[in-house]
């Protein structure tokens, strides 16, 4: 057993899953954990501590955390594991049963794990602690940056919208944020550590300030004005959220980079009306004119469910035609997946597994021609690139200030450094571009 006393050479392994808040806050429980000097454990090594931060975004997203925590747990019989996360939150019952379990945490609870892991770790093995609460409104900052080149910075939580098809407001609780001070302040510690780069996340981050005075739109001119980060990118926010005087302020300002990701969802109004989404296909259409009015190079990325409920052959067309008339960079595609909880439920006109996965080919097809063709209008052109950190013997990667991955001869002295790349060509097979550097 560990000497709760001392966590010299107590280690910890995370296994995160989902989206970026997610890994924002694990990197926030690992700076807290290794402030009571307990170390992530090394490749390789056994851990004393297993801390897995569950998603739920899809019955498959539950499979495989279920999958995980069965690894760790037979993989380490001695370790203390917490299961903590949105599948946590919607099924501590489940998880509390599952042998080997030590400790479950809702989202709620998830950074004041480190609060408590002396006490646990002191009691082991008996303790079986359920804690999610139904009614979550605490804001928790986080921040994650360790061994990236980007920091991903958590600008809100929550969501209110109730879109039919989704739990996240059940497991993440309502739309909340932290104060502009607040997240100014975490900017300049990411400038002050070095980091270049700043992603803002959250569930629903255009809904920043609800219920307060100041909104996204104030939130990102503060930034804006940060010394050192150079570079900010806006995660996915909804369109009726990303008005055009965003768009447009994006388009003048140097750090906020030409990058968007919209969720559309469905390219029919009759879907996004049983999604009980907050837009209609032109609206969205709006969106994308207006970005590429504005932004003329910017990278737009679409999340899109193909396969809910409802969504008839007809309407799956009428979805393929509205997004192919798009001017839009990429598709994340996401077969519908039933939830329990959820309204969706009580829509008829059920799509089988076998013509879900069809329509997620084509539309993975279609993604596929709009990121060539997206990605051919910059060949030969000279862009900036943040290149990462090279893995020895390894090509060195970076991002365009438009999102473009591009692969480059490694130098260590230029990683973390802004510099003028050359888009040379595509390399076939893989959404990488081969670029060289001018120095
Ligand atoms: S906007 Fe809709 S899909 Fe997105 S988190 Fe909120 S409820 Fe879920």
């Amino acid at each position: 057993m560990i000497d709760a006393s001392s966590f010299d050479n107590t280690t910890a392994l995370f296994h995160t899953f989902g989206c970026k808040l997610n890994f924002a806050e694990s990197s926030t429980i690992a700076k807290a954990l290794a402030s009571k000097g307990i170390r992530r454990a090394s490749i390789g090594e056994t851990p004393d501590i297993v801390i897995i931060n569950t998603c739920s975004v899809t019955e498959m997203a539950d499979k495989k955390c279920r999958q995980v925590i069965h690894r760790f747990v037979s993989k380490y019989p001695e370790a203390l594991v917490i299961v903590t996360g949105c599948y946590a939150q919607l099924k501590s019952q489940e998880i509390a049963q599952m042998p080997g379990v030590d400790i479950v945490m809702g989202t709620d609870q998830k950074l004041a794990i480190s609060r408590h892991i002396d006490k646990w770790l002191a009691g082991r093995p008996k303790l079986r602690e359920v804690t999610p609460t139904k009614d979550i409104r605490e804001f928790h900052p986080s921040c994650s940056g360790e061994d990236r080149t980007r920091y991903f910075l958590k600008i809100q939580d929550g969501c209110d919208y109730w879109c039919s098809y989704c739990t996240i407001p059940m497991a993440r609780g309502r739309s909340r944020s932290g104060t502009i001070a607040e997240i100014v302040g975490q900017a300049r510690k990411v400038a002050e550590e070095g980091g270049k780069e700043i992603v803002l996340t959250g569930v629903n981050i255009g809904d920043f300030g609800k219920g307060r005075p100041d909104t996204f739109f104030d939130l990102i001119r503060e930034l804006d004005e940060v010394d050192g980060i150079e570079r900010y990118r806006i995660s996915s926010i909804e369109p009726n959220l990303l008005t055009d005087e965003i768009i447009d302020w994006v388009g003048g300002s140097k750090r906020f980079m030409p990058h968007f990701h919209i969720p559309l969802q469905a390219g029919s109004d009759e879907i996004l009306k049983l999604m009980r989404r907050h837009y209609d296909t032109e609206l969205f259409r709006h969106r994308i004119e207006r970005i590429r009015h504005s932004i003329p190079d910017a990278f737009i990325g679409v999340d899109l469910i193909v396969g809910a409920r409802g969504e008839s052959e007809d309407l799956f067309q009428k979805s393929y035609d509205f997004v192919d008339s798009l001017d839009i960079s990429r598709l994340h595609v996401f077969p519908y997946s039933e939830r329990p909880g959820t309204r969706a439920l009580d829509i008829d006109g059920i799509v089988t597994q076998q013509e879900k996965h069809r329509r997620t080919c084509l539309m993975l097809g279609l993604s596929e021609r709009k990121l060539a063709d997206f990605t051919s209008r910059f060949i030969g052109t000279v862009r900036d690139v943040l290149p990462e950190e090279p893995k020895k013997g390894k090509p060195m990667f970076g991002l365009t200030d438009n999102y473009l991955r591009v692969c480059m001869a490694p130098d260590l002295s230029l990683a973390n450094t802004i510099v003028p790349v050359r888009l040379d060509s595509p390399i076939p097979e893989s959404e990488l571009i081969n670029g060289t550097i001018l120095k």
